[in-house]
């Protein structure tokens, strides 16, 4: 299929790229309740995660999205997304006698966890992160009155503070870590008591697909990012590309690219976001090489083997109408090999190079 009468563009795959394991378990909730729930009206409130194909794809069977619980009948099922909802939705929803499974990120539920013990213990709180991201709306709702959010450096002068000794920040999961850290650097230099969270708020798999995104991009001409434009951390691997020197798109899948990027471009990364399915990854690839002809190498940075089981509340549901609850329909995709046969099938050819970061093992 390659034509190779063409100047031939070298295309590099990042490792790790594309869902995470919060997306893997939140596609599966809904993937499960269309199958468990044959019939029966399926509402999400919000996009399950932030990327239009996943979407449109589950609207596609059926599946209907909401941005308010008044618009979902009373006693019917409905998903909250990964990113999380505050307790005035939760609360909304009880009243309303709803069937609520909770498809909650468990490393954003740890956000809103420390976000309730700090303001507990009479800590006022700044949630470093943006500020009309769903996932920051939620965990704002868990303690309104102690959490002020900083999208910047230039929002310190306006924070009001009544005890700089009893002051934490937190983040959202999906920023940037070189944004996280300009802003975290300058509150603690305003707050020099300020307290970190226990740990990283930036997730694993942000932090590992920027990384790759950083040690690769240097040696790139351009970087396309597959994903959505609401998807937090798609946008921010574009803007680690562009902190590294290598301008980067952001595409929601092949049909947006367009030739002019590719002039002079020799080298080409290929990455996803944590949202971003990975057939629409192999469709880039296989319309790029029939363009242009192409040796692709995916670049191992970082392996990941992190899973999180379903919600509780759907393994009720679940073990009530017969189903197994260990059985997973969505798992994690790509054991190498898988990877190899379908380049292999689509006669592309194809190699891994082993560039492991070690240390700094990351890991929520
Ligand atoms: S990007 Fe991180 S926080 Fe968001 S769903 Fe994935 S693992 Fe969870």
């Amino acid at each position: 299929m390659a034509r190779y009468d063409q100047r031939s563009v070298k295309i590099v795959l990042a490792n790790p790229r594309g869902f995470c394991a919060g997306v893997y378990m939140a596609i599966d909730v809904v993937d499960q309740l269309l199958d468990l729930c044959p019939g029966e009206s399926i509402y999400v409130f919000h996009e399950i995660v932030h990327n239009r194909h996943v979407v449109e794809r589950f609207k596609g069977r059926g599946v209907m999205f909401v941005e308010s619980i008044a618009d979902v009948p009373d006693r019917a099922i409905v998903v909250f997304s990964a990113h999380g909802v505050s307790p005035a939705i939760r609360a909304e929803a009880k009243a309303k006698h709803l069937a609520t499974i909770d498809a909650t990120c468990p490393l954003v539920t740890k956000v809103h966890a420390e976000a309730i013990r700090y303001a507990r213990k009479g800590f006022q709180i700044l949630l470093v992160g943006h500020r009309h991201h769903q996932e920051v709306v939620g965990t704002l709702g868990e303690a309104p009155h102690a959490i002020q959010i900083v999208e910047s450096p230039r929002d310190i002068p306006s924070l009001r503070i009544t005890n700089p000794d009893a002051l934490v920040y937190l983040t959202q999961t999906t920023l940037s870590l070189d944004d996280a850290t300009i802003v975290i650097d300058a509150l603690k230099k305003a707050f020099p008591n300020i307290k970190d969270p226990p740990a990283s708020d930036i997730c694993y798999a942000t932090t590992n697909r920027q990384m790759a995104v950083r040690a690769i991009a240097p040696t790139c001409d351009l970087v396309l990012v597959v994903g959505s434009a609401n998807s937090s951390n798609s946008v921010r691997l574009t803007e680690i590309s562009a902190n590294v020197g290598t301008p980067a798109r952001l595409i929601d899948d092949k049909s947006e690219i367009d030739p002019a990027w590719f002039e002079g471009v020799n080298t080409l990364l290929v990455t996803a976001g944590a949202s971003a399915p990975e057939d629409l990854v192999h469709d880039l690839i296989e319309t790029l090489v029939r363009k242009y002809g192409a040796e692709v190498e995916q670049h191992d940075i970082r392996q990941e083997d992190v899973e999180f089981g379903l919600p509780g509340t759907l393994k009720q549901m679940m073990r009530e109408r017969g189903v197994d609850p260990a059985g997973r329909r969505i798992v994690r995709g790509d054991d190498g090999s898988r990877l190899h046969e379908w380049f292999e099938s689509h006669g592309i050819p194809f190699r891994r190079v082993d560039m492991t970061l070690r240390g700094a093992a990351i890991a929520n």
